[in-house]
This record gives C-alpha cells, structure tokens and sequence, in this order.
C-alpha cells in the first residue's frame, strides 16, 4: 500500500462532522456545528432564481463579479466608514475557510511561526502545518478569555511571520475592543509581522457592543488580511461564500494562488449577493441573534448548566457541567447526544493539546422550537 505523507498533526475527522454525524446517527437535536436550521431571507433566494435565470451561469472574472465586489465597498464604507477598493482590495472566495488558507499560503515559508490564540477555530493549525510552518499556541484567559498581551511579548521571536485572530470569537463569544488593538499595534510596530484578522462573525455582537474592525485601525489594516463569511452574516453557511480584504500588495499574492486553487467563485451565489447587499433591505441578523442568545440563556436556567457569562458576540454559548458530571468534555458530549438527545461541541477541539476544561458550546442560531425542544431534554438532566 503506497503511504502518503501526513500533512498537518490533527488526527481524525473535524469535531463539526464527528458530533454533527452523531447527532444525526441518534436523531439529536443538533446545537453543535455552527448554522441556522431558519429559512435564508426570501428576497435573497428570488436573487438567485433571478441570476440564473438571467445568465450567470458561467465563470465569474477570478477576483469576483465587480457588482459583488462593489456592494461590499459599499457596505463597509457604510457600517465602518472605511473606504476599501473593490478591485485592488477585495477578493470573493468560496467561504471563509478557504480564505484563511489561502492568506496563509501567501504568507508563509516553511519554518515560520504563527501565534495561535486558543480555543482556536479548528482549521487554523492544520492550515498552517499544510505550509511547513509551526504554530505558536496561546491560551486566553478564563473565564473572560481575554488575550495576556505579556505572554503574546514573550512568544514573539524572529521567526514570528503572523498572528491569527478571532473576534467575535468562536466558541467563546468573547469580543476585542480597540484597547486590544492598540496593544497589538505596539507590539507588531517595528516588526514583518503580518495579520489574519478572522472576523467572520462581524454583523453578530451584542447589547449594545460593537465590532472594531481591522480595517478600521489605520495603521494595522497596512499588515493584515481580513477574512468575512456571507455564511456567517445571511444564515446560508451551505453556499460557502466569503470574502478577504487586504492591501492591494497582500491581495496581488492572495490572488497568485488563488487563480490556480480555485479561479473563481459560484457565479449566481455573487450575482444574488450582490443584489441583496445593494437592496439596503437585507434583514439585520444580529437583531435576530440576540433574541436568539437571550431567549436561549433565559431556556438554559432551567438546566444544571452554568455559564460564567452570556457571549457577546458569535452565535455561541459556551457553559460548564460540573454539576452533572465529571467525564471529559469529548466523552460528555457524546453521552449527552446519545442518551439525551442534544448534539454540543466539546471545547477541548480548539486546543492543540485537547486540554479540558470541562466546557461545551451550544450554538443558538436555531428556530425557537428547536432551542425549547433541546432545553426540554437538558431540564431532564
Ligand atoms: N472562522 C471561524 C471562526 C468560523 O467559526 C467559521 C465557521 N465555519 C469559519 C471561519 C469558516 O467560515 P465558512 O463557513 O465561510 O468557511
Ligand atoms: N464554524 C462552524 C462551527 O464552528 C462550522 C464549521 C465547519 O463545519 N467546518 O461550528
């Protein structure tokens, strides 16, 4: 049997197929991979009926259709007055996930080191393995998992090539303020240290808060790629579309590889997009997810369940069992799938090391039945 070369140190399948798998082979209701289980918002299903009905059926240019790119320009000129250059800045990719490989390619050689703060989204170490280079874990800090700027000093060395980060954070729903960015600017000032800003989760932040973007902090936004999902921001996670937003040099070696990975991106998806965006009357998601979020926390009371702090942002609540047993997080989830019929994600998935803290995350962006429903087997615990 011919043996391939193993290309990044993760083993066995992604946490989303194993748990949302299980969910699916026990008939659980599943609040563990992150997506809706709502209809997507009608006006953007008509937009793309009518894109292949009028034609856009066929490549779209490699960047991007220009109305998509346009509309974007438009839309972060308008929710962060920042002015971004459709042609030179932007590039549309078939979901967030690949544009966070993609940057990473662009960036690295084999050898380099790239911080990592953990819990990570579970793509970001093997991306960075699949390049030859070496990731740098840091943990945030419980119950708050805010970033200890003084351990991300200590861990920078020469051969420090990127910092990967998160906000709103996946699974912890933990938000930057602009504090954390100035820090970060010091930090990188007289360094090649360049940015993957993954702010996939944008449009979702909480009473009152808001999202500070990288591209709103001059002086970052000349070192850093910026990662978007329309998954994330319209609920249609299936049509794996998003977006990366980076200096026109940074996007010109983004687009060198991307030419020959995957060229361009599902034509009538940008088409229906585009029109959505520009329509003005897209619907607000993260009114919607806040309802959500609250409606959820007030459900989970009714629970032996503990949370250390409603999310901020994302569509994730992360809480603690420490009450109703003390399996490890992987072994817990899966008992709570099977024998009690609700699918969660076990934190350990974001650590390099599995290290456990005993915590799963529940995803709230789900119709009200089925939050209520899920709480009704939880209560039971
Ligand atoms: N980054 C984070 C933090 C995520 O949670 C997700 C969700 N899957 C992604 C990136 C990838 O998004 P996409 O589905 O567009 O690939
Ligand atoms: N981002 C989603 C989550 O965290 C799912 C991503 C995936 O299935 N790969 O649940």
């Amino acid at each position: 049997m011919i043996q391939l070369p193993l290309k990044h140190s993760s083993t066995g399948a992604s946490i989303f197929a194993v748990m949302s798998g299980l969910a699916t082979q026990h008939g659980a209701i599943n609040l563990s991979q992150g997506f809706p289980d709502f209809p997507i918002d009608e006006q953007l299903s008509t937009f793309l009926e009518e894109g292949v009905r009028l034609g856009y059926n066929q490549y779209a240019p490699m960047p991007g259709l220009p109305m998509l790119r346009q509309a974007i320009a438009d839309d972060f000129k308008r929710r962060y007055n920042v002015d971004v250059d459709p042609d030179n800045e932007i590039t549309i990719s078939p979901g967030a996930t690949y544009a966070i490989y993609t940057a990473l390619t662009a960036i690295l050689q084999p050898g380099d080191e790239v911080i990592v703060f953990e819990p990570a989204y579970d793509s970001y170490i093997p991306n960075i393995e699949m390049n030859g280079a070496k990731a740098i874990p840091i943990s945030l800090t419980a119950p708050h998992f805010s970033v200890d700027w003084n351990k991300v000093r200590a861990m920078i060395t020469a051969k420090t090539k990127a910092i990967i980060l998160n906000t709103p954070h996946n699974p912890t729903g933990a938000i930057w303020n602009k504090a954390d960015w100035d820090t970060l600017a010091d930090i990188v000032r007289d360094t090649d240290i360049v940015l993957l800003s993954d702010e996939v989760y944008e449009q979702l932040v909480f009473d009152g808060a808001v999202h500070y973007s990288v591209l709103q902090h001059s002086e970052l936004r000349q070192r850093s790629f910026a990662i978007y999902s329309f998954g994330k921001a319209h609920n249609n996670t299936g049509w794996k579309m998003g977006y990366c937003i980076a200096p026109p040099s940074f996007t010109l070696a983004y687009r060198r590889l991307h030419q020959f990975t995957s060229f361009s991106v599902n034509t009538p998806a940008q088409y229906a997009i585009a029109r959505h965006l520009a329509s003005g009357t897209a619907s607000v998601v993260r009114d919607i997810m806040e309802r959500k979020r609250n409606h959820f926390l007030q459900l989970l009371k009714q629970t032996p369940f503990t949370i250390h702090k409603p999310a901020q942002g994302s569509y994730f609540q992360i809480a603690t069992y420490e009450s109703i047993s003390d399996k490890g997080d992987l072994e817990f989830a899966q008992w709570l799938t099977k024998e009690h019929g609700v699918a969660t994600i076990p934190v350990s998935a974001f650590y390099h090391n599995r290290h456990d803290d005993k915590i799963i995350r529940f995803c709230f962006a789900k119709k009200e039945e089925t939050l209520e429903q899920a709480i009704e087997k939880l209560s039971r615990l």
